[in-house]
């Protein structure tokens, strides 16, 4: 599980992210939603260690990850990322994709886990393949495949469909999500379309200018929003 207290993070005086608190159990999914420039990335980059909080603690299973004192590196973190552009890497196999951040284990225990998500996202036949020969569904199935691969306790995703065509990303929606299920990992996902939260979250938690303004499950955010700048949010983008 991933939690978070009192994120805060400024750029020059101003505070982008501010006194940010989550909590994610295992098997839940939880969007951080909200309009462009509100914090979003920000917030996914201090939980992933590649920007450093200025106060706030996160804390992975218990344990503390980071706060002013402590830093676990992000490849210790057992955090796995992913973002809009997949970036596959072009000189290797989608297998050797899947198995790069199995390194450190054995090569018959790394070749069974990637043969073994390759069939959890139904990819088994592209095993040899290189990613430029795939639709862009099946780069961003092998993307997911590869971050899940190292069993990461929380997995952080930024706009991670927004790339994707129209028509096809209703279905990847929900295969992400089915086999998110099935792996039994936080997930944080960041999106600034209410329709995907409504659609992906077990909770929504709802970010303006770096703040949580409010948080809940999906109909209760839509049925009782906190105020006239949610309302607005959530029907222009409808
Ligand atoms: P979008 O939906 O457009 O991706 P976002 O919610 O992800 O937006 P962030 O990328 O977190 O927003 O940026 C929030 C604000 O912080 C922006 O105004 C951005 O310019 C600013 N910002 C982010 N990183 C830095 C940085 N390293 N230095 C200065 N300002 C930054
Ligand atoms: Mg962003």
């Amino acid at each position: 599980r991933l939690e978070i207290r009192n994120l805060k993070r400024a750029f020059d005086g101003r505070a982008v992210v501010d006194d940010v608190s989550l909590k994610i159990m295992p098997g839940q999914v939880t969007c951080l939603l909200g309009p462009s420039g509100c914090g979003k990335s920000t917030t996914l980059r201090l939980i992933a260690g590649v920007e450093m909080q200025d106060s706030g603690t996160i804390h992975v299973d218990g344990n503390l990850i980071c706060d002013t004192v402590t830093r676990v590196p992000p490849e210790r973190r057992e955090i796995g990322l992913m973002f809009q552009d997949f970036a596959l890497f072009p000189h290797l196999s989608v297998g050797d994709n899947v198995a790069y951040g199995l390194r450190k284990l054995p090569r018959a225990e790394r070749h069974a886990r990637a043969a073994e998500l390759l069939e959890r996202v139904s990819l088994s036949q592209y095993i040899n393949a290189y990613p430029h020969q795939l639709s862009g569904g099946e780069q961003q199935r092998v993307a997911l495949a590869r971050a899940l691969a190292p069993r990461p306790k929380v997995m952080l995703m930024d706009e991670p469909f927004s790339g994707l065509d129209n028509r096809l990303r209703d279905g990847i929606r929900d295969d992400t999500l089915r086999i998110l299920k099935d792996e039994d990992t936080a997930v944080l996902l960041v999106t600034h379309e209410p329709e995907e939260a409504m659609r992906m979250a077990d909770e929504i938690a709802l970010m303006r200018d770096g703040r949580i303004v409010q948080q809940g499950a999906p109909y209760n955010l839509y049925t009782r929003p906190v105020d006239l700048a949610s309302v607005s949010f959530f029907s222009d983008a409808n």
